[in-house]
């Protein structure tokens, strides 16, 4: 017995979990499966067999997030949201009547209901005045019998940090006693490098939960992690339903933690981060708020005069905010949303503002055939990032080309069908950046209409883009050799032309050389070029007689 087993409910000690089809089949990937009595045909409207059960708790899922966090995989549990987390360790370790959990309010409420619901005794401690823990309290609340202590951090309503030094004085003074449980829903707000993750092997009763449904915007689709010891994980997994993930909710997940998933959340949440900042400046301007609480996360709780007036105001403007009176006078907490949905709540509060600048040009963009499978991010006003990756090295070098001239941020990521030949990477890739570039234009206001020349030693290319949203390509330029290194160099023509098509963009390129490499780069180079003129936002007309583009 180790001191884990001791504190979890003597019932769940020796209990024998159910085990499912796949689970019986020990990683044995069989061609047909007739093993779980599953409909063979997919339903109606959609490409995932969604016939199949689930994988209960999908390896490339958790591979994913062990190598996003830096964590070892039996370390994870794969829940239905961090709720779910706090229902299963409720679950595990409390006795109806007998056993306890710690709150230190104003906190989250589920841990409260979650406990009533299993039976477990709510031990109350507040945070002090300073919003902090009041560790000694918890120390002095504790018995035998209390098994867990859940503790938001960021905070949840308010949205600042607990002081570590708190955290771990608990986990020390609660060693084989009670398990720390630090729920991170919020942790990615915050500059990094934060969350207690790296502290886990220290610390063996600290537990932390996180999800996708806040940073991740995965709200929908219910997928939160509990991170421990495996120990506690194997025990956990015992008691969780027998399929608990969706296949949806996995492609989904697999979804936003894919390479241009990953950038498309952080480019996003920088805008979040920034509104926040915009709005706990802005909000006390309002002669109904008086103060704003400091906040690490996705929303902002305002102290404010009148809650119920201030919801009022927000209700006939079709907003709803939540009001958070009842656990702290006055107060409503305030979602942070798009600038244009931030720009509305600040007009509901008649706080003036100064016009709002433009919308970012961040857009994303999936193709996915028999042939490739692209993920595409693209943001017009953030140069920050670049990350190209089709397996073909040449071609990363070329769209790194257009980027870095073009002046945008881009994310690309293609898995095609190399081993046939590169032909179907290159184009859909041109098709597919072409798509995201097209999308991040948007009504393309402000936009210009240009083209530029650029030289590489002997080599000359010249590139004129219009973006009028007919496509057309022009290629002028002959190639002395038919290889790029293993790059195709009749691709080059190819993958303009599908560019073209899917930006609805005329492209002219004129090239002229002696040395392939030279020229094709060049040519990748002076679109960039003709793209950063043409993206570049001057004022908010649209650059058309026609009215539109
Ligand atoms: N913890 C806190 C502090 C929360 O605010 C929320 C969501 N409101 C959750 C957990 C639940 O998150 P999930 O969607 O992952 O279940």
């Amino acid at each position: 017995m180790t001191w884990l087993s001791d504190l979890m409910r003597p019932a769940l000690q020796k209990l024998k979990p159910y085990t499912n089809a796949r689970k019986e089949a020990n990683g044995f990937v069989p061609d047909i499966a007739i093993d779980g009595n599953e409909f063979p045909w997919p339903p109606f409207g959609t490409k995932l067999p969604l016939n199949r059960y689930p994988d209960p708790q999908p390896e490339n899922l958790l591979g994913k997030i062990a190598a996003l966090w830096n964590l070892h995989k039996d370390t994870i549990l794969i829940s239905r949201g961090a709720d779910e987390g706090i229902d299963l360790l409720i679950r595990l370790f409390c006795r109806e009547g007998i056993d306890q959990i710690v709150i230190c309010p104003p906190t989250y409420g589920v841990y409260k209901v979650a406990a009533e619901i299993q039976g477990a005794e709510v031990l109350k401690v507040p945070l002090t005045s300073g919003h902090q823990l009041d560790v000694e309290g918890i120390l002095n609340v504790c018995t035998p019998n209390t098994k867990l202590v859940f503790i938001p951090s960021p905070n949840a309503p308010m949205g600042h940090f607990m002081r570590r030094e708190d955290i771990f004085r608990l986990c020390e003074a609660r060693a084989e006693k009670s398990l720390i449980v630090i729920d991170e829903t919020y942790v990615e707000f915050a500059p990094e490098p934060s969350g207690l993750l790296p502290d886990l092997t220290e610390y063996p009763n600290l537990v932390v939960l996180r999800t996708l449904s806040k940073a991740h915007a995965l709200a929908g689709e219910r997928i939160g992690f509990v991170i421990g010891q495996p120990e506690l994980i194997q025990n956990l997994l015992k008691i969780h339903a027998s399929y608990p993930l969706t296949q949806t909710s996995i492609r989904a997940a697999l979804d936003a933690l894919s390479p241009c998933g990953l950038i498309l959340g952080k480019e996003r949440r920088k805008i979040i981060v920034n509104e926040r900042k915009r709005m706990a400046e802005l909000l006390p301007k309002s002669s109904l708020i008086d103060s704003v609480f400091p906040s690490e996360t996705n929303f902002l709780l305002a102290k404010t005069k009148d809650s119920a007036e201030v919801m009022r105001k927000l209700q006939s403007f079709g907003i709803l905010a939540r009001n958070r009176d009842s656990e702290i006078p006055g107060a409503v907490r305030f979602s942070i949303g798009t600038p244009e949905e931030n720009a509305l709540v600040l007009k509901a509060l008649d706080i003036a503002v100064e016009d709002a600048s433009p919308p970012l040009r961040l857009f994303s963009a999936r193709r996915q055939t028999k042939e490739t499978s692209i993920g595409v991010t693209v943001n017009l006003d953030d140069p920050g990032f670049l990350r190209i990756d089709t397996g073909i090295g040449f071609f990363d070098h070329m769209l790194e080309q257009v980027a870095i001239h073009g002046g945008f941020g881009l994310g690309l990521d293609c898995k095609g069908d190399l081993k046939v030949d590169m032909h179907h990477s290159i184009e859909d890739c041109g098709l597919a950046l072409g798509e995201a570039l097209k999308g991040a234009l948007g009504d393309k206001r402000g936009i210009g209409r240009y083209g530029f020349t650029t030289a590489l030693d002997e080599a000359l290319a010249q590139a004129t883009i219009d973006l009028s949203g007919r496509p057309y390509s022009v290629f002028d330029g002959k190639l002395p050799t038919p290889l790029c290194g293993q790059f195709p160099c009749e691709m080059t023509e190819h993958f303009f032309q599908s560019f073209a098509v899917a930006l609805g963009a005329s492209i002219h390129i004129a090239m002229q050389g002696d040395n392939s490499h030279h020229m094709v780069e060049a040519a990748f180079k002076a679109v960039g070029r003709a793209l950063r003129q043409a993206f570049k936002r001057e004022g908010t007309a649209l650059p058309s007689s026609k009215g539109v583009l």
